[in-house]
This record gives C-alpha cells, structure tokens and sequence, in this order.
C-alpha cells in the first residue's frame, strides 16, 4: 500500500542523529506498516541503516538484532550444545506468513507489534528472551520478552523508545524443548502456541503459554510436575476471563487446546 501521509524516510547513521517528534514512526521490514493506513505518521525512520549485525552468538548466548529479517534466523544454525535451535524454525513456520513477510518482516518488528500469535513473541519469551530497548532520554534499559508486551498490541515501549536486539542466554538455548500449535485452518494463524523447556534431569520445568492468550503466560515448576498439579497451575494462573477470544478460535476452545497440549508437552519432557 502508498502511504500518502509520508513526507519523508529517514535513513540515520546512528542513534544521535535521531530527533523524535509527534508523526514519526521506526521502519522494522514495513509488513505491516504499510499494510493500512497511517493518519498519524509523517515520518518513517528506516531502522536498516543502523547496519547492525543481524546475530552474535557468543558463549554467553544469541543476540539477535531487532532488524534481524525472519528469514535469516530461520537459516541460524548454532552450536550443537544449543539443543533448543530447532525451536527457532518451528515457531517460524508456525507463523502465518507470504513471501514478502517472510523476506522482509523483522524479528523486533514481530515482537513490537505484540500480536497474541506474534510468532517472535512465542519464540524468544519461551527461551527466556531479554530486550534491550533504548528510550529516548537515559541509558538503555532491560526487560524480559515475557513482560516486554502486555497484551493484544500492546507493549512497555515509551514514545519514540526502540528495541534494539534481544538476548536469548546460551542456558535456556541448551535446554530441551518441546512444543505444539494448533490453527483453526491449515496454515492459519495461532490458536495456541504452547512451549515447554527443562534440564536433563527434568528440572526447572518452563512452561510458556501464548496465541491463546493476549500476551505470554510462564509457569515455571522446580521439577516436571504431575498431571494434575500442571493442570491446576494453569487454571489457576489462567482463569476464563484470560483467554484471547477472536476469529482464530474462542476462549473455552483455546483453553481447551492449550491444556491438551501442555499435558502432550509435559509427558514428553518427563
Ligand atoms: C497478511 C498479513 C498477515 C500477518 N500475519 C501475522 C501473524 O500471523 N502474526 C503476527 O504477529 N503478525 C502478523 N502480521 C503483522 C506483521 O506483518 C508482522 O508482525 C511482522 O513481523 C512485522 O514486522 P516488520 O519488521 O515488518 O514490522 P513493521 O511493519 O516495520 O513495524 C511494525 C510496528 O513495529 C514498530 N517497530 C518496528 N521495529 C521496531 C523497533 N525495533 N523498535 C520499536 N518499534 C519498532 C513500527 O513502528 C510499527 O509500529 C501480518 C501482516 C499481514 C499484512
């Protein structure tokens, strides 16, 4: 789609070089910016011509950068240790996606729009993800993917605030995994995105809940839990009124599935 409200793209070198006002709006990949349109914007800032590297993995981790595109974390192979890497392409395939989101869409552009079935979202929250955003005045801040948004479209970003990368440690990214999704239609969108991480001997069992509900839910247990104290901790933690109700399925259905596959996830794990 013309944005017809767009006077200019910006294209800064760095940081400094930016001065926020009112009608300007970061440029991730454009796949939803230019989607619909944008009364209140004037001004894109192009994000890419910060020409940050798109992955570091380093000993302590994978720092992903937020105009990292889809596709090129789809194509990260890291170390044998990090035994959750398959994870990465698992939920990138669960993301309902054309040719052009896949090639141009970022991984900070996912996370920032805050989509229950932000499939960037359900990936970095469940490997313990930390964002590093930088405000517009002081020094940058740290928050974790899983409070990072809060709920349908909705996230702690301060006007004119930027994520910069996200940080996956190289201890969620060595654990082992096990996940499901489930869609209304056949490669539609999430319904229930469920993830469960653990160490070896079950330990520090990880449970992270999202598409089903407005934002990631984790349950986190010192050891794999029972059946039933796995099914009582989420409906505990998730009583009927937390539950996103929408075209993609409703409330009794995604609680319903979630429960069904966070069972499937636990006797797997165990
Ligand atoms: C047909 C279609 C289907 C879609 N399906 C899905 C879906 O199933 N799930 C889903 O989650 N999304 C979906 N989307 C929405 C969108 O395309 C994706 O969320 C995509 O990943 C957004 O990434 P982007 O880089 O293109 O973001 P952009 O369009 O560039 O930006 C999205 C928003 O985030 C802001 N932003 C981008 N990067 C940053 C940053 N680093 N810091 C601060 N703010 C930033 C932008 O200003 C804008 O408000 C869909 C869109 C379309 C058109």
């Amino acid at each position: 789609m013309n944005l017809n409200t767009i006077v200019e793209v910006k294209r800064p070198g760095s940081i400094e070089e930016v001065e926020w006002r009112d009608g300007h709006a970061w440029l991730g990949g454009g796949t939803w910016l230019f989607s619909e349109p944008q009364v209140a914007t004037d001004t894109l800032v192009d994000l890419e011509s910060f020409g940050w590297p798109a992955l570091t993995a380093t000993p302590r981790g994978l720092e992903i950068a937020a105009t990292c595109k889809i596709a090129e974390l789809h194509a990260f192979k890291g170390p044998p240790a990090w035994r959750a890497i398959p994870l990465i392409r698992d939920c990138i395939d669960a993301f309902l996606m054309s040719f052009k989101i896949w090639n141009a869409a970022t991984v900070g552009g996912n996370i920032c729009m805050s989509l229950p079935a932000g499939a960037m979202v359900s990936l970095t929250s469940a490997l313990e993800g930390v964002c590093t955003l930088w405000p517009r005045m002081g020094g940058p801040r740290e928050i974790p993917v899983a409070d990072f948004v809060t709920g349908n479209h909705m996230n702690v970003l301060q006007k004119g605030e930027l994520l910069r990368s996200i940080h996956l440690p190289a201890s969620a990214l060595s654990r082992r995994y096990a996940m499901r999704q489930a869609s209304l239609t056949h490669l539609g969108r999430s319904a229930a995105l469920i993830v469960g991480t653990a160490g070896d001997n079950g330990e520090d069992f990880l449970l992270t809940v999202s598409a089903a509900t407005p934002r990631p839910v984790q349950l986190r247990f010192k050891k794999i839990p029972a059946a039933t104290e796995l099914r009582q901790a989420i409906d505990e933690r998730l009583p009927a009124e937390s539950w996103f109700e929408d075209v993609h399925g409703s409330a009794p259905y995604k609680r319903h599935i979630t429960r069904y596959y966070a069972e499937q996830i636990r006797a797997e794990l165990a």
